[in-house]
């Protein structure tokens, strides 16, 4: 009897959202760090967020979920207290404007520093033996955003929730550099310009390419 629901559906039906159409002149710290020429066809040509990716983002929200009340229990209170938890905040710049939601920001006790923590679920925390560049490229730019110097990059293992942090410490020059990529992308859409096939350029990110569904595109350099 069981056996003729589906659940698989059950659960895609419960994810499925309208897709939003992104504006040009709104951006968003999360998409920063990725290939510069993918991040401009989502905007170019939006896609509906296929059904196996929005169960992967799930996972990661409900072990922010789990990360927010480890941070909130009390007999975690001789360590950190929380502060707050998806904080949105806007950026207006002349002609655009960044907005976002930050995951997480706690205070040690030791010596009262506030800390922005951005949650990550990943498949192997082993695996992690630095941070990814793109997020270490939100990160900076929270912490450019709201004026707190430390944050923490914390990865969280899906199947054992073991943990790695890697602590970044706040760098002007780079959130500046961050700040002109969101002004070259704007510039790039505004004036309709295909960007540089970024993620194809170096050996470190070519990976991203496997997973981008712009890939048919980008390989004829459709803009
Ligand atoms: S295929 Fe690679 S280089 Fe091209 S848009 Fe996608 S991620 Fe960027």
């Amino acid at each position: 009897m069981i056996s003729i629901i589906d659940f698989d559906k059950l659960i895609e039906t419960h994810l499925k959202r309208e897709r939003k159409q992104k504006q040009i002149g709104r951006y968003y710290p999360s998409e920063i760090g990725g290939c510069i020429r993918k991040v401009w066809y989502s905007y170019k040509y939006p896609l509906e967020i296929e059904p196996d990716k929005l169960k992967i983002f799930e996972i990661g929200n409900i072990l922010h979920e789990f990360i927010m009340q480890v941070f909130k229990n009390e007999k975690n209170a001789d360590s950190i207290s929380f502060l707050e938890s998806e904080l949105p905040f806007k950026m207006e710049k002349k002609d655009f404007v960044i907005s976002g939601r930050l995951d997480d920001i706690i205070v040690l006790k030791e010596d009262g520093r506030k800390i922005i923590i951005e949650v990550k679920s990943i498949r192997d925390v082993n695996s992690a033996s630095k941070p990814n560049k793109n997020h270490v490229m939100q990160l900076q730019f929270y912490m450019h955003a709201t004026g707190i110097k430390d944050g923490v990059i914390l990865y969280v293992d899906k199947n054992n929730l073991k943990t790695r942090a890697f602590e970044i410490s706040y760098d002007e020059r780079h959130s500046l550099d961050i700040l002109n990529r969101f002004k070259a992308l704007h510039e790039l859409l505004t004036k309709d310009v295909l960007p540089i096939d970024e993620a194809k350029r170096s050996k470190d990110t070519l990976w991203m390419c496997n997973m981008c569904e712009y890939r048919a595109k980008c390989d004829r350099n459709e803009g």
